[in-house]
């Protein structure tokens, strides 16, 4: 029996506190390590069995086996995988695995923070158990005909030990003597956590034992081997999608609809994205798009790879072509990363197009769940805008769902260009009514993204208006066959304004259509924006900056109003005129918004003086 101690070849010294400290705060990860190079040593042995490379028993079960041992404070990954000779050990283990953790340092040195960020710490590999233990040992035999079991033992200083083993079955036992610290790790609760969050699609099966007791027969893995992305989409069933939705989401919502990805070249990739259900808006920031690599749980919401907007949706996403061991800055530049997110966008509005063309229903019935992820996607990418605009639809006032188009076809004749949105059914309700009446119909956007939307599409359509339903109606509902006398108008006009004594308020006399309402409250689209808009920057005098302009338009054609003429040279009804005047106007405003506390006080006094003389 031989045994060797040694140096490792190693320039900076102090490589061990280094990695203690920098990797303190995501100390989990050195399970997901040592079980991913546990389950890469199957995967080696296997593909070298397959191409006539290695001999293995025909019953031989894979597996990857996590003892713990609270007695001897120690944690041991197993696998009967590839194994490793002693010229392996010195070359991986003392040399490459060690010239990695000091590239990483000598390459984040001064860069700390870029350096926690870097997506897994990927490349840090075997060494990263020296960040929970105070001695490691390997013990390992290589399936290669003749090879020697070998023990490899490291304090985690830059010396090792290597000597001769007894050990009789292929592949390799890492046991981890764990530090003071690493203790807390001897728990079955959290180790399950760990493995759960990380190894739980990984292709090889994984156990976790307490070494001290007997091995259970009916023991189970802790991970699904062949996650559903890894199938042909042709093979899975809606059931097995929405299964593994809930499995992997923990949302017992059933998911609308979903895209499984599936390329082959000229990268690879395969997922499943799926589009959630939303309780309500607010639940849109609750999407979560989780990486793999090869299986290997990277990250939740990587916004460098997958992009913004798709973050909106629920999926994972297996991708072994991405760099993962550079930092995220340098991710965003990647011709591979760029290539991958496109096709994300392309499958996304693809799908989309999809359904509108041949389940149109089932589209419109989405709608409301998926409009907003849509809208901000179009928003923040212009290709996704281009691929779905003539996609995107409204829900009208009469419950249909249209696209743009469509919409401004239909009302062409009556107001080009202008499209009318309602973004509060009941406090508009009084327009609504009146746009029913007179067949006209608005679109409803009610999401709070709505605003900055139509903004982005009056960029994007050129000419193409949107107004608030209560916004600039005089001529949509302006009766041309029934001309206001002038005269009578000014009257009017002079009326209102003397009794209501609002300097800054617009009258206007129009006969309007198909409706006998006394009067309405307009407001201009434009200042209201304005208003709206400064109204975000806080500690801004906007109602003074940016007054609103309010037009009060009688309407001609009502019967109170004519009535009111009648009395205008009636001079014992001068209060009850000013009365009326005051009550129209107020509920001119009720139909527009809410009153004010002293507004409503008046109003509701008001109101009481109108009953009394009904007496
Ligand atoms: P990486 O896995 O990123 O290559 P590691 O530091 O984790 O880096 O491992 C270094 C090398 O050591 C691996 O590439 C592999 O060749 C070898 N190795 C580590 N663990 C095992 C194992 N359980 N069985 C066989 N070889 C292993």
């Amino acid at each position: 029996m031989y045994k060797e101690n040694g140096n490792i070849s190693i320039h900076t010294e102090n490589i061990f506190p280094i990695i203690k400290k920098w990797l303190y705060s995501d100390k989990d990860i050195f399970v997901r390590e040592l079980i991913s190079n546990a389950s890469d040593a199957i995967s080696k042995l296997k593909r070298l069995a397959s191409i006539g490379e290695a001999n293995i028993n025909a019953d031989t079960k894979f597996e990857v086996r996590v003892l713990y041992n609270k007695d001897n404070n120690t944690i041991k990954f197993i696998d009967n995988g590839i194994g490793m000779t002693a010229d392996e050990v010195k070359k991986y283990i003392n040399q490459v695995a060690f010239s990695g953790a000091e590239d990483f340092i000598s390459r984040y040195k001064d860069k700390m923070d870029e350096a926690n960020q870097i997506i897994g710490h990927f490349g840090l590999g075997f060494y990263s158990s020296f960040m929970v233990s105070e001695k490691v040992e390997i013990d390992t035999l290589s399936f290669k005909e003749g090879a020697e079991a070998v023990k490899w033992r490291c304090t985690g200083g830059t010396e090792y030990e290597l000597e001769a083993s007894e050990r009789s079955e292929r592949g390799t036992t890492v046991t981890l003597y764990l530090d003071e610290e690493g203790k807390e790790f001897l728990n079955e609760y959290k180790l399950r956590e760990i493995i759960e969050k990380h190894c739980s699609f990984l292709p090889v099966e994984i156990y976790l034992e307490n070494e001290k007791e007997e091995r259970k027969e009916d023991r189970k893995p802790l991970n699904d081997t062949q996650p559903l992305w890894t199938k042909n989409p042709k093979d899975c069933t809606d059931e097995e999608y929405k299964e593994f939705y809930t499995k992997v989401f923990k949302d017992f919502k059933e998911p609308l609809f979903w895209i499984h990805l599936n390329v082959d070249y000229p990268f690879n990739l395969k997922g499943i994205l799926y589009f959630p259900k939303l309780k309500h808006e607010l639940d849109a920031s609750e999407g979560q798009i989780k990486l793999y690599n090869n299986q290997v749980f990277v990250a939740d919401n990587i916004k460098e790879i997958i992009p913004e907007f798709l973050l909106l949706l629920k999926g994972v996403i297996d991708c072994a072509d991405l760099p993962l061991n550079v930092s995220r800055s340098f991710l965003q530049k990647d011709a591979n990363v760029i290539k991958i997110s496109k096709h994300i966008t392309k499958k996304v509005s693809d799908k989309l197009t999809e359904l509108f063309k041949k389940e149109r229903d089932k589209y419109n019935s989405f709608w409301d769940d998926i409009n907003v992820f849509i809208k901000y996607g179009c928003m923040r990418d212009e290709s996704f805008y281009d691929k779905v605009k003539d996609i995107l639809i409204f829900k009208t006032t009469n419950e249909e769902y249209i696209t743009l188009q469509q919409y401004l076809e239909r009302n062409k004749e009556k107001h080009e260009k202008k499209v009318f949105y309602v973004n509060d059914e009941v406090q508009q309700a009084q327009y609504v009514k009146l746009f029913k009446e007179n067949n006209l119909e608005a679109i409803i956007l009610n999401s709070a993204i709505d605003s900055h939307f139509i903004n982005f599409l009056e960029m994007k359509e050129s000419g193409v208006q949107f107004n608030r339903i209560d916004s600039d109606l005089s001529d949509v509902l302006k009766d041309n066959e029934a001309a206001v006398d002038e005269s009578k108008a000014k009257e009017l006009e002079d009326m209102f304004k003397a009794n209501l004594g609002k300097d800054k308020l617009t009258i206007k006399v129009e006969s309007l259509k198909a409706t006998r309402i006394p009067a309405i409250m307009l407001l201009s689209e434009h200042s209201r924006r304005m208003q709206e808009m400064s109204a975000m920057f806080r500690g801004m005098d906007v109602k003074n900056m940016f007054p609103s302009e309010e037009t009060l338009v009688i309407n001609k054609n009502s019967e109170l109003i004519n009535a009111l003429l009648d009395m205008s040279n009636n001079e014992d009804k001068k209060e009850d005129i000013k009365l009326i005047c005051e009550h129209i106007y107020d509920l001119a405003l009720i139909g527009n918004k809410q009153l004010g506390a002293e507004e409503m006080a008046k109003f509701i006094e008001r109101s009481n003086k109108i009953l009394e003389k009904l007496i």
